[in-house]
């Protein structure tokens, strides 16, 4: 399946310049957005995943099937003051100023095989935080999953060293 024809280019959004990926396209489609869940289920096995970590929220629409269909569990990433428990956070640099994302402090057991997932990889810069969470909980980044790499932004580049799977790439 060519998953590329069920993403709409939406230009000039959310502000001039840039060329945003909408995926609700993907997801209102179901035997589409199966497809594409179906695929990273394929790569969550071949890297040995125990649990599914995502970032909000589109993270959650990527990550949360892949866990059903492993049956494992999914951690969310949520930005700080949304988590109702002990948490730990990491700061991150966005265009303007930073952000800061949080995660349970006991969502990840030490040495449990963690696959990250979101629908899009740009900078690399959300991915990275998420990278920095896990690791401080003790788990091991067995990957990273993206429904679409931005290729001319280099995430993987600041993902270096980590394994980096994405079903559609971008020049
Ligand atoms: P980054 O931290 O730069 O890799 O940005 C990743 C996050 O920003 C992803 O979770 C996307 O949801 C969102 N994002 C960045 N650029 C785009 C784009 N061109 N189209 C759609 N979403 C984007």
């Amino acid at each position: 399946m060519d998953l590329k024809q069920y993403v709409t280019i939406v230009d000039n959004y959310p502000k001039e310049g840039i060329s945003f990926k909408d995926i609700t396209t993907i997801m209102d489609n179901g035997p589409v957005y199966k497809y594409a869940t179906d695929q990273i289920v394929e790569y969550a096995k071949k890297v040995g995943a125990e649990i599914i970590v995502g970032p909000e929220a589109r993270g959650f629409i990527i990550g949360c099937p892949v866990a059903y269909a492993l049956n494992i569990g999914f951690a969310p990433v949520r930005k700080e003051g949304k988590l109702p428990r002990e948490t730990i956070k990491v700061e991150y640099g966005l265009e303007y100023g930073k952000d800061v994302l949080t995660i349970h402090r006991d969502a990840i057991k030490p040495g449990q095989k963690v696959l990250i997932v979101d629908d899009l990889l740009a900078t690399g810069g959300t991915v990275e935080a998420t990278v920095k969470l896990v690791e401080e909980l003790g788990g091991e980044v067995a990957g990273c999953a993206f429904l679409i790499e931005l290729s001319y932004l280099d995430g993987r580049e600041r993902l270096k060293g980590y394994d980096v799977h994405a079903l559609m790439q971008y020049e």
